[in-house]
């Protein structure tokens, strides 16, 4: 089977058969093809696009290049969640611990963030020695003690994906929903997991930035997931501004500890309950969603979820007094505020800018080897719909390099939109896919 044959036959719109994804994967994995044509063959899939079957088997190929996670002999439901990634996200360091409380295991193989969107590693890492890196052994005897445990990808994690990956960031390949769904699930297959639950984002802080894309990439994930024998369900949640107050690390560690003890924002702590409900009802542990919603809701408020976390950063090797002493976490010592320019309503806080000026502080990374500063981060003093006199406070911009400081700046000013009007009411969960 000749690369430039499946390259031609792809270029030309046609389907290709399982030995042509099969021959294409393996010599992506153990580089048999050079860069030029497994590049040539992204871009036509780029743009003729793939059968729901190709990619159902462009995604089993890809998890089958490396090994695979057997919790199977764990007593219990087995489920994970994953974003699309957003800014402030920091759901999944709520929803893990909950949805553990209530019986799911939880075995959750996260990324770091890449541009303006963040990471659940580089959040986990905020807190004083706490390790990503655990070996098989270590999750299993964590899964086993806590019920959750919270790792990085592994050496041995679809390597296809990897080289896939790292081709598509440089030969603008990204934005495909077949490759974008291949690259997530070939992940999550091979997590040992018996359900998904995705949080697709969609809006101006999203990959998806247009809704009808969100959904198409939504439907795509959830019917190649079944048709890989994951049980597979998607909320499509708004990603205009950002997802609570904290923006940056180790702020968004303590947000998150804040909406365990029940104090978190709104729109956060309900987001994290809905996530963690689908994750109690897909695992079976409830007859309805109803049900499922009032176990993660007794796990929050009995504080059942916050004991969780605090076992599982224990058990990972962290600091678990972080918990009741934020002083613990890394700090920095020079803040400023930005005020309203202007009287009226805010109509946006868009979510893409405050991202890119989280990261050029230091939150995130511009390219894969750089150095997070976790202390650094906006801290929102204002939400979307909020009625603002000049000079109220909107972002707390929390700093440790002048420079860094001025390159933020302007991308914060440009990120407060005030309107004469308040803004139409929308909701952060604003559709649902299901099987
Ligand atoms: N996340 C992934 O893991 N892969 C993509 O292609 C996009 C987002």
């Amino acid at each position: 089977m000749h690369a430039v044959d499946i390259i031609r036959r792809k270029r030309d719109g046609g389907v290709l058969s399982a030995p042509e994804i099969d021959a294409f994967v393996r010599a992506a994995t153990h580089g048999d093809w050079p860069d030029y044509q497994v590049a040539a063959l992204l871009m036509a899939i780029w743009l003729r696009g793939m059968t729901p079957e190709e990619i159902a088997h462009l995604t089993r190929a890809m998890a089958d290049s490396g090994s695979r996670f057997n919790w199977s002999d764990l007593p219990g439901p087995k489920v994970d969640k994953h974003s699309t990634g957003g800014v402030g996200d920091k759901t999944s360091l709520i929803l893990a611990p909950l949805a553990a409380a209530c019986g799911v295991i939880v075995p959750m193989m996260s990324g770091r963030g890449l541009g303006h969107s963040g990471g659940t590693l580089d959040k986990l890492e905020a807190i004083p020695s706490f390790r990503v890196a655990l070996s098989e052994e270590e999750l299993r005897a964590t899964l086993i003690k806590v019920g959750v445990g919270m790792i990085g990808q592994t050496r041995d994690v679809a390597p296809a994906d990897k080289r896939l990956y790292a081709l598509r960031d440089v030969t603008a390949t990204v934005e495909s929903i077949p490759l974008i769904t291949a690259s997530i699930l070939s992940k999550k297959l091979t997590e040992g997991i018996d359900g998904l639950v995705l949080d697709v984002k969609g809006g101006v802080g999203a990959f998806m930035k247009r809704r009808p894309d969100a959904f198409a990439l939504a439907e795509s994930l959830v019917s190649v997931g079944r048709a890989n024998g994951l049980r597979t369900e998607a909320l499509l949640t708004a990603m205009d501004a950002p997802l609570g107050r904290a923006v940056g690390n180790a702020l968004e560690v303590i947000e998150a500890i804040e909406t365990l003890k029940g104090q978190g924002p709104k729109e956060l702590t309900e987001l994290s309950i809905r996530l963690a409900a689908r994750m109690v009802q897909l695992g079976g542990l409830a007859a309805d969603g109803a049900e499922a919603e009032q176990k993660v809701r007794s796990a929050l408020s009995s504080g059942a979820g916050l004991e969780k976390f605090r076992q599982v950063i224990t058990q990972q090797g962290g600091d678990p007094k972080v918990i009741d002493d934020y002083g613990r976490l890394p700090t920095t010592p020079s803040r400023i505020v930005l005020r309203a320019e202007s009287a009226g309503y805010i109509v946006g806080l868009h979510a893409e800018k405050i991202g890119i000026a989280a990261m050029r502080l230091g939150a995130g990374r511009n390219r894969a080897d750089d150095v997070i500063d976790p202390a650094v981060g906006v801290v929102l003093q204002a939400e979307v719909g909020q009625a603002v006199k000049a000079g109220d406070p909107v972002f707390e911009v929390h700093y440790h390099d002048a420079n860094r400081l001025s390159d933020a700046l302007p991308l914060l000013r440009e990120a407060i939109e005030v309107g004469n009007d308040p803004p139409t009411a929308t909701l952060i969960v604003w559709g649902e896919v299901t099987e």
